[in-house]
């Protein structure tokens, strides 16, 4: 057995290894997974000597995992994912990735690691696997209490690996498995992380020496130099752009804020950076405090700062590239999971780039809120319309079908879209992106409505049905909701950073007084 040089320790894992005598059913695997393992077989010869390999449980832009079966010296056989991450990847980027696991993980709902594989340029990254269910399987069953526990765990994950100095970036129900009848919590995928300024994560501080080399942000992951220099802002690479992020609809796809999207403007409110720009130009910017964006703004560089995740989860500092980004980032993702929860609805944000996904969190937050956050960090937002800020819990329970929508004044719909945001956000002249298209189609198909035959989600509630049971005390405390959870919600949710709460103090929030 061979061990890749980045990872010779073995790691021994307690608590997070869900044996194989548990449920594990077997699947009809397809020919193209058959062919991806037969691949990975001759990539990596070595897991061929240790592993059994029978399917494949997930697929990223940037990784694929399988599931290995190993016989073990005892004659227990033991279930493990192989993560193979994309070859394109940075050495530094993937040695980061698991120093992350190997420091933090394996404790405190993080996932661990057990051992590396290497092969030229393919690593595999082997974790003990663990069994778990999509959220977007068993939102419309789950009890509050099971999203109070959520919820609880997801934090303390996120309170353990800020101690590293470790921000994830991309936290999202995808990335924090949930095995919830063995009550089972972990988090993976530090393909995003960055460190601290006092991380104690060698490798982010190696990662952020890479960055220092100014390069566009297109996607975050690949710090690799043989990767295709993006386009640059021109009119035609912009539209490429946009054909390509409709497509994927991924994290790593991304395009300009464009003038003719024309609801928003972004931009950093430095007046000396400003002057320095139309000096160097020769021309003056004439759009500001107006919503348009002059062409003197269009043709600035973009500014450099991490951008990462998937943008219905990105924090507002994260959306308007604010340059300093810390761990609150990741508590602002936790937020909107428990919108998510707590509303049933998941994704809650569901936008294909930056810009959409603000105007998504003004619907909710306020604009004149967002605006006034932004510019505490040196951001300054323009929005075409007013947009009040809405009571969170009147939100959950109109979503929930526990209140009806003539109780509110403004009722987004799955999407987090409003009629007003829906307004604001066509434009005649831009024919790839239709909120009240496809899109919003395909995404009433990821409501719980679509998961009622599923066996867990039979007593999911409906508009109707939740009203009814409620009578005779049956769903799944829907009806008493404490107030606790909407602060807590409200803090998850600060539009300012600086003032938002931390993981740590959230673990002691009145919500989970119990626990
Ligand atoms: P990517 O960077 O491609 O998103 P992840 O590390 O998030 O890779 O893994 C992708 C998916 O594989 C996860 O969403 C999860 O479903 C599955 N997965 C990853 N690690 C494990 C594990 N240890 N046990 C079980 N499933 C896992
Ligand atoms: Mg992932
Ligand atoms: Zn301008």
């Amino acid at each position: 057995m061979e061990f890749s040089p980045v990872c010779s320790e073995h790691i021994s894992l307690e608590g997070s290894i869900l044996k194989s005598d548990t449920t594990h059913k077997k699947r009809n695997i397809s020919k193209d997974v058959e062919m991806d393992i037969e691949i990975l077989y001759k990539v990596v010869p070595q897991l061929a000597k240790v592993f059994r390999i029978t399917d494949k449980i997930g697929e990223g832009t940037f990784s694929s995992v399988y599931l290995g079966e190993a016989q073990m010296r005892d004659g227990r056989k033991e279930m493990f994912a192989l993560k193979h991450v994309i070859p394109t990847s940075h050495p530094t980027r993937i040695a980061a990735e698991l120093q992350c696991l190997t420091v933090a993980g394996g404790r405190e709902n993080v996932m661990g690691v057990t051992y590396c594989f290497r092969k030229e340029d393919h690593v595999v990254i082997v974790m003990p696997y663990m069994e778990h269910q999509a959220i977007v399987d068993i939102i419309g069953s789950l009890s509050f209490e099971e999203v109070r526990l959520y919820i609880y765990n997801l934090l303390k994950a996120l309170k353990h690996i800020h101690q590293f100095g470790i921000i994830h970036r991309d936290i999202k129900p995808n990335n924090f498995l949930y095995n919830r009848k063995h009550k089972m919590y972990a988090l993976v995928d530090f393909g995003l992380a960055q460190g601290t300024s006092d991380t104690q994560i060698e490798m982010l501080k190696d990662l952020a020496g890479l960055r220092k080399v100014p390069r566009p942000v297109f996607g975050e992951r690949n710090l690799n130099s043989c990767t295709p220099v993006p386009p640059s802002c021109t009119e035609a690479a912009l539209k490429t752009e946009l054909v390509k992020a409709k497509k994927t609809d991924d994290a790593a796809s991304y395009k300009y804020p464009s003038a003719n999207q024309g609801l928003l403007a972004v931009r950093t409110s430095s007046s000396s950076q400003k002057t320095q720009m139309s000096m160097q130009q020769g021309l003056t910017c004439n759009c500001y405090l107006t919503d348009q964006i002059c062409n003197v703004c269009l043709a600035r560089k973009q500014q450099v700062a991490p951008r990462a995740g998937t943008p219905g989860f990105r924090a507002p500092e994260v959306l308007t590239k604010c340059p300093n980004q810390g761990p609150a980032i990741d508590v602002w993702s936790a937020g909107v999971i428990l919108l998510s929860l707590l509303s049933g609805r998941y994704p809650f944000f569901k936008a294909s780039d930056d810009l959409i996904a603000l105007t998504q969190i003004m619907t909710i937050r306020g604009s004149m809120e967002t605006i006034r956050a932004a510019k505490t960090f040196g951001k300054a937002v323009v929005c075409s319309q007013e947009l009040p800020r809405q009571d969170l819990r009147t939100l959950c329970e109109t979503l929930r079908g526990r209140r009806s929508a003539a109780e509110t004044t403004l009722v987004p719909d799955a999407s987090g879209e409003t009629p007003a945001t829906r307004k604001n956000l066509v434009q005649d002249d831009t024919p790839t992106y239709q909120p009240n298209g496809p899109k919003l189609k395909q995404h009433k198909e990821e409501t719980p409505c679509k998961h009622q035959d599923h066996p867990d989600s039979s007593k999911a509630p409906t508009p109707q049905s939740s009203l009814s049971e409620s009578k005779v005390g049956d769903d799944k405390g829907w009806d008493r909701v404490p107030d606790e959870a909407f602060d807590l919600l409200d803090r998850l949710l600060d539009l300012n950073p600086s003032t938002r709460i931390t993981a740590a103090e959230a673990l002691q929030h009145p919500l989970f007084k119990h626990l």
